[in-house]
């Protein structure tokens, strides 16, 4: 694969493009490498590594895009890990209200987690203080997710750290600005 990822100035993964693309940015001065390939790239006027990472030297406005709050975004923010046990799997995991709706729990970011039934059985419609299961973290609202749709093993090693710092899986196909 000759795809390049795309940082933005504050190195927060922007998007994916063609190698021909990142080039073009590189000539102009508009990027600079983060990580080269393997491979040499060579014209009649040029050879340099096959970009794999770029960065751009200016900072790219994106306009904030709303993450919408389903049960599929709550488990992945979560990264599918029961929040109260930090047992992790995909086809155990529910949505739990923090605040239980029975007692006025309402459904938002700040009051949905990611939870596993054995978890979601003990707590039994109690607040986490009355049931002594204290959250591993403060759910937060996710603020934005990069617009990258790709399969976690067709992804060259590199990438990683630059993909996970929203959290989420990139297994999973995820949308957004
Ligand atoms: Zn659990």
């Amino acid at each position: 694969m000759t795809d390049v990822l795309v940082l933005n100035f504050t190195y927060e993964a922007l998007n994916i493009t063609s190698f021909q693309r990142a080039v073009k940015l590189l000539f102009s001065g508009k990027a600079e490498v983060v990580h080269g390939r393997a491979q040499m790239l060579s014209s009649p006027t040029y050879e340099m590594k096959l970009p794999s990472i770029i960065r751009m030297l200016y900072y790219i406005r994106r306009p904030m895009q709303k993450v919408a709050l389903t049960k599929k975004n709550i488990l992945l923010r979560d990264d599918y890990t029961c929040q109260y046990c930090a047992l992790k799997g995909e086809r155990l995991m529910t949505v739990d209200h923090v605040l239980p709706k029975s007692k006025g729990g309402p459904s938002t970011w700040e009051n949905l987690v990611c939870a596993c039934m054995r978890c979601i059985n003990r707590k039994n419609n109690r607040t986490p203080e009355h049931a002594n299961m204290p959250l591993r973290r403060k759910p937060k609202a996710p603020k934005y997710i990069p617009w990258i749709r790709v399969k976690r093993n067709t992804l060259p090693g590199e990438w990683h750290k630059f993909l996970f710092l929203y959290n989420v899986s990139i297994d999973e196909v995820v949308e957004a600005g």
